[in-house]
């Protein structure tokens, strides 16, 4: 049996999860609230087959329905933060049939948007005892039809995801039991994750990254969660003071914060050793690695996730094993391999698109024909990512398919161009992007966050130094913020119409 239940490894009277200002959950409670709020979702109704969205704010209260609604039925997870509109769009397509949330809920006019929707809250006791309530003031009668407790299979759907939709519109994908499991087992083997290790969890626990990179993977080594209301970096040295995490996961964006605000607290910082500090999600800006290893004195291991994979497809290995500055590594428990356009795969050192093959990999997108027939070729997955493996197996990115700059011909990877614009000390934040372009068909301009003085002569001098000319910004954009998406993603493709550049600029 490999379900997200059985997956829970801890002793009784471990702690599993703990919060600020909350009781700890050791994993005897965790169980115990896992069965009681599933079969309380039995007894309103819902059971295998069910989706039960959920919205709410970091904690365990969270993570108890999360797995709760995944025993009795499927999890889907939904941002708390989406507007009415977004929201519907989610809570609809998942085809959801009831939506839990905490006692404080999701606002009104998300509520009054979706009238057939069954609003359940869960809340702790002081004892860390959870139940689900039907949500007070909710107008509808419960008419319930109780259904038999039958606890979820492996092959049944976990969970569903959409992608960050990054690229495209966001994709649905079920994630079964299996490939949660397989994925869980893959990143603690990575680490070597264990009973003793502690995570900070500040991963949203609605994006995959969050969920199995973070929670599910240190849940099933019997190790504590520990689970602050998000992620703030203000917060984060107290809260490395007080839980003195043995490892966190986050992705770049996040860690450049933590630098900015750790950076003068070295000292506190290397009182409490990290065994590692986890990347994923985007890519890592070489400098930014540099950084945080200098600072907490700890291995920066960067790793390749994406939601089809259940999270992780590749990481850098723990000392003595090498790490290696600029690639995600190697696979752990999945196959990745480079691939040509029409299915062949490639050899070390040839670059083309990165297929994965593993047991965390789901069986294809729901409702998706044309996506599927296009990402699965010969049994691979097609990650849409470009790369190219050294002759260890080492994978290095080098873009999105969709995101490649084509400059008249000369295939330009915006990757290198943030990497370089990062190196200068003026520049907190850069993102490269395509604009169209009459005679190119794309030319290249910069979007950059200064922190300093400085000028665009400079930045291009300093671009100049390091990249062949034809791969220089031609322009570029001081921006006081740089958009991105729901869970931190720089929006690349969308950077020209957001800032209305166009051909003649
Ligand atoms: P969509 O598929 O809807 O466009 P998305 O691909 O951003 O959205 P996710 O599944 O959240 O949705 O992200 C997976 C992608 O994130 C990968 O395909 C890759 O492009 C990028 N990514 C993940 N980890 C890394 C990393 N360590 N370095 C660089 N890029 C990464
Ligand atoms: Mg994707």
């Amino acid at each position: 049996m490999t379900t997200l239940y059985e997956l829970l490894a801890g002793e009784d009277n471990h702690p599993a999860l703990l919060a600020p200002g909350k009781p700890p959950v050791t994993y005897g409670q965790l169980r115990e609230n896992v069965l009681k709020l599933a079969a309380q979702l039995n007894q309103f109704g819902f059971g295998r087959g069910d989706r039960i969205a959920i919205a709410m704010i970091n904690g365990p209260e969270l993570i108890t329905a999360f797995l709760a609604a995944a025993t009795a039925g499927t999890s889907a997870p939904l941002n708390p933060k989406y507007k009415q509109e977004e929201f519907a769009f989610y809570y609809e397509d998942t085809a959801a049939k009831a939506l839990i949330t905490s006692p404080e809920g999701i606002p009104a006019a998300i509520a009054a948007a979706l009238p057939t929707m069954t609003l359940l809250t869960v809340e702790a006791d002081a004892q860390g005892r959870c139940s689900l309530e039907r949500a007070a003031g909710q107008a509808r009668s419960a008419t319930y039809a109780p259904k038999p407790v039958e606890l979820s299979l492996e092959d049944d759907v976990a969970m569903i995801l959409h992608t960050s939709g990054t690229t495209s519109r966001p994709k649905r994908v079920p994630l079964r039991h299996r490939n949660l499991f397989a994925s869980a087992g893959n990143i603690r083997g990575t680490y070597s994750l264990s009973s003793a290790d502690i995570t900070l969890c500040v991963m949203p626990l609605f994006h995959i990254h969050g969920i199995v990179g973070s929670m599910l993977s240190t849940l099933s080594s019997g190790g504590t969660v520990v689970c602050p209301a998000g992620f703030n970096a203000m917060e984060f040295l107290s809260l490395f003071e007080t839980y003195s995490p043995t490892w966190y996961s986050a992705v770049p964006t996040m860690h450049q914060m933590v630098l900015a605000r750790l950076s003068k607290h070295a000292d506190v910082v290397r009182k409490k050793p990290l065994r590692f500090i986890r990347s994923s999600s985007a890519p890592m800006p070489g400098v930014v690695r540099e950084r945080l290893e200098e600072l907490f004195q700890a291995p920066q291991l960067d790793s390749y996730g994406m939601t089809e994979a259940s999270h992780q497809m590749a990481s850098n290995p723990l000392p003595p094993r090498e790490r290696k500055g600029g690639s995600v590594g190697i696979g752990f428990g999945v196959e990745v391999r480079i691939m040509d356009d029409v299915g062949n795969l490639l050899k070390p050192g040839e670059i083309g698109e990165v297929v994965v093959r593993g047991p965390n990999v789901v069986d294809g997108y729901e409702n998706n024909p044309e996506a599927n027939a296009a990402a699965y070729t010969n049994g691979w997955f097609r990650t849409g990512d470009q790369g190219v493996q050294d002759a260890e197996g080492y994978l290095s990115l080098t873009g999105r398919i969709k995101e490649l700059i084509n400059r008249g011909g000369e295939k330009v990877s915006p990757l290198e161009i943030d990497d370089v614009l990062l190196r200068h000390p003026a520049v907190a934040e850069a993102l490269a992007f395509a604009v169209p372009h009459k005679m190119l068909g794309e030319e290249i301009h910069a979007a950059v966050v200064l922190k300093g003085e400085c000028e665009s002569a400079e930045l291009r001098a300093h671009c100049a130094a390091a990249l062949a000319e034809y791969k220089v910004p031609k322009k570029f954009h001081v921006l006081t913020e740089i958009p991105r998406g729901a869970t931190g993603k720089l929006q690349r493709i969308n950077m020209a119409k957001f800032l209305q550049v166009g051909s003649e600029d």
